[in-house]
C-alpha cells in the first residue's frame, strides 16, 4: 500500500504560512516515504484546538525497526562515519539549517497545529532547531582526540568515534522540533547514524523535516524516522542489538523501561532526559513584578507542558500577599485560546488523554484540602483547553507538590529564610531546573550551589542557548543535551598505543610512587 500522506490548507490563517502543506507521512526510511511491511497499520492524528481529524500516519512494527537499522548501519558502512570528513557532515548540517530557516512559517503553522503549542511560541523554536542544527554543524569538523605523554618508545593518542546505528526517542511534549534537533545535531556531527522515533502523537514535523534532510543531499539510510507506538517501536530500538546507543527524553516510567531493555538486550549506553518539578524560588529582595511575570510564563510556556515547566513556587513569606498580587494578575492575563491566533499566549493540552489526566491532578488537588486560588476547570467546551490554575495551602505530602502534572497548574507555597528554602526546593524525587529570583547575586548564587537541579536560572526561566547543557539530577536523567556536552553522549574514546622501538618489552607498566 502507499503510505499515507498529509495535506492541510493553511491559507485562511492569520499568520505566517498561507499555503498547502503536503508530505507523506509513511515510514521515512533509507531517504524515502514507504509504508509499514504490516501494511495499512495506521493512527489518526487529532487537531488539538477542536478534537477533529488531522491526517492518518503510518506506523511501523519490529520489523520495520529492524529494516531501518539495516539502511543505518548500511550508511554509516558506506556513506557516513569515517566514510566523511567532519567538514562534509558540518556543511550538510548547515544546509539542512539553511533550509529550516526558509520553510520556517511552514513548519511553525505545522508545529502549531499538531501539538496545540502556541504560534508564536512554535516560531521561538523552529528557530531555535535550525539554531541548534546550525551550531552542531559548526561542531562537526571540531571534534578530535588527543596525543598522549608517555614515553620516546611509545606514540598513545585518542580518537573520539561515533558508535554506529544510534536510536533516539522523544516525546510529544515542549517541542517534538526542538527535540529532534537536539537529537539529531550532534549524533550527525559526530558522525552516528540514526533510526528515530518521534511521538505518535506529534510527528509532523519530524516527517517534514525529513524532506528537507534529502533535500539537504544526507546520504539515504543517514536519518530514518519509524513512526509508532512506543511500547513496539520504542521497545524495538532499545531492544536492538544492532543498536549501540539509545538516547531518550520522555517521562521517567518510561526512562526506566528504556534503561531495562538496554540492560538485558546489548548493553547498549544509554542517555535519559526525563521528567521534572521544578522549584521558583521568591526571595523578599526580588523584583516582584518580574519575578511573577517569569513565574506565570515558567508554567504557562507550552501550557505546562514542558519537562522544566516552574510548578512550585516558594515565596518568602513577608512578601507573598504582595507576590500573589502580582503573580495572579499575570495568571489572569494569560489569553486560552485557538493556537494559531497571534494573541494567544495559551493554546491546548496535546490530548483528550493528556487532557483528562491534567483534570484528575487537579480534582485530586482539591480532595486532597489545597486550595484552588484560581482556574481549576476546564477553558470552553470544544479541544482540549485548561485555565490557568494556581493551588495554594499545599503541603509536601500532597499529590500536586510532587508529581510532574504537565499542564498550566502550579502551586504556591511560603518559606521563612533560605535553610528552610532549600530544604522545600530540594524535596524532590526529580532536579531538572530551578528559578531563583533576587537583587541579591550573591544570595541568588548561594542558593543556586545549594539547589540540586541541572539548570538554574537567576532573574529569568526557560531561557535556553544551543551551546549552553541541559539535563537532569536525580530522576530527572542523566547525560547532557545541548554544547559541547551532548558531543560525549554520541563518541566513544579509543585509545591507540604505538610501539615505536621494535622489540617485545619487559618492562614493568606501573611505576610505584616513591
Ligand atoms: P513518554 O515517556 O510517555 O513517551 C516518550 C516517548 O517514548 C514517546 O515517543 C513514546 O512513544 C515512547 N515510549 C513509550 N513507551 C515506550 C517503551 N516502553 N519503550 C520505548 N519507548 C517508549 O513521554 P511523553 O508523555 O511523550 O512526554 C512527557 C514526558 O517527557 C514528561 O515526563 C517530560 O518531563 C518529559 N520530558 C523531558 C525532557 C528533558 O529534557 N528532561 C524534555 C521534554 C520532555
Amino acid at each position: 500500500m502507499a503510505p499515507t500522506s498529509f495535506t492541510y490548507d493553511f491559507s485562511d490563517s492569520l499568520l505566517g504560512f498561507k499555503g498547502k502543506s503536503t508530505f507523506s507521512t509513511g515510514l521515512f526510511l533509507d531517504g524515502k516515504f514507504v509504508d509499514s511491511v504490516q501494511a495499512g497499520e495506521t493512527t489518526d492524528l487529532v487537531n488539538p484546538a477542536n478534537g477533529k481529524h488531522l491526517c492518518s500516519v503510518t506506523v511501523g512494527c519490529e520489523k520495520d525497526v529492524d529494516i531501518a537499522v539495516e539502511c543505518a548501519q548500511r550508511a554509516f558502512d558506506n556513506s557516513w562515519g569515517i566514510k566523511t570528513s567532519g567538514q562534509q557532515r558540518g556543511r550538510l548540517l548547515l544546509r539542512l539549517a539553511t533550509l529550516m530557516n526558509e520553510n520556517i512559517d511552514e513548519l511553525v503553522a505545522l508545529e502549531a497545529l499538531n501539538s496545540g503549542k502556541t504560534y508564536n511560541r512554535a516560531y521561538g523554536d523552529v528557530v531555535g532547531a535550525a539554531s541548534v542544527i546550525r551550531y552542531y554543524g559548526g561542531w562537526a569538523d571540531k571534534i578530535h582526540g588527543k596525543t598522549l605523554e608517555v614515553d620516546d618508545s611509545v606514540f598513545a593518542y585518542t580518537r573520539m568515534e561515533p558508535f554506529g546505528v544510534v536510536g533516539q526517542i522523544v516525546p510529544w511534549c515542549a517541542y517534538p522540533i526542538g527535540m529532534m534537533s537536539w537529537k539529531l545535531g550532534p549524533a550527525l556531527a559526530t558522525g552516528n547514524t540514526i533510526v528515530f522515533k518521534p511521538s505518535e502523537w506529534t510527528p509532523l514535523t519530524a516527517l517534514r523535516v525529513a524532506t528537507l534532510i534529502v533535500e539537504a543531499g544526507f546520504p539515504p539510510g543517514v536519518v530514518n524516522i519509524v513512526n509508532g507506538y512506543g511500547n513496539v517501536v520504542g521497545a524495538a530500538i532499545s531492544s536492538h542489538m544492532g543498536i549501540e546507543k539509545v538516547a531518550f527524553t520522555g517521562s521517567t516510567l518510561v526512562g526506566r523501561r528504556i534503561m531495562k531493555a538496554a540492560a538485558e538486550s546489548n548493553l547498549k549506553k544509554v542517555t535519559v532526559e526525563l521528567g521534572g518539578k521544578s522549584p521558583t524560588l521568591v526571595l523578599d529582595d526580588c523584583d516582584l513584578e518580574a519575578a511573577a511575570k517569569w513565574a506565570a510564563f515558567g508554567i504557562i510556556f507550552n501550557h505546562g507542558q514542558t519537562c522544566c515547566a516552574g510548578s512550585r513556587v516558594f515565596v518568602q513569606e513577608n512578601v507573598f500577599d504582595k507576590f500573589m498580587e502580582k503573580f495572579t494578575a499575570a495568571m489572569k492575563a494569560v489569553k486560552v485560546g485557538d493556537p494559531l491566533h497571534p494573541e494567544t499566549t495559551q493554546g491546548p493540552q496535546v490530548s483528550e488523554v493528556h487532557f483528562k489526566r491534567v483534570m484528575n491532578y487537579i480534582d485530586l488537588g482539591k480532595k486532597e484540602g489545597a486550595t484552588c486560588y484560581l482556574g481549576g476547570e476546564r477553558h470552553g467546551v470544544e479541544g482540549f483547553f485548561i485555565q490557568p490554575t494556581i493551588f495554594t495551602d499545599v503541603t509536601s505530602d500532597m499529590t500536586i507538590m510532587k508529581e510532574e502534572i504537565f499542564g498550566p497548574v502550579i502551586v504556591v507555597s511560603k518559606f521563612r529564610d533560605d535553610e528552610e528554602l532549600v530544604k522545600l526546593a530540594n524535596d524532590t524525587l526529580y532536579g531538572l531546573a530551578a528559578g531563583i529570583f533576587s537583587q541579591n547575586i550573591s544570595r541568588a548564587i548561594g542558593l543556586a550551589n545549594k539547589i540540586r537541579a541541572g539548570t538554574v536560572w537567576i532573574n529569568m526561566y526557560n531561557i535556553l542557548h544551543p551551546n549552553v547543557p541541559f539535563g537532569g539530577y536525580k530522576q530527572s536523567g542523566f547525560g547532557r543535551e545541548l554544547g559541547e556536552y551532548a558531543l560525549e553522549n554520541y563518541t566513544q574514546v579509543k585509545a591507540v598505543l604505538a610501539n615505536l622501538t621494535g622489540p617485545p618489552r619487559s618492562e614493568v607498566v606501573w611505576v610505584l610512587d616513591s
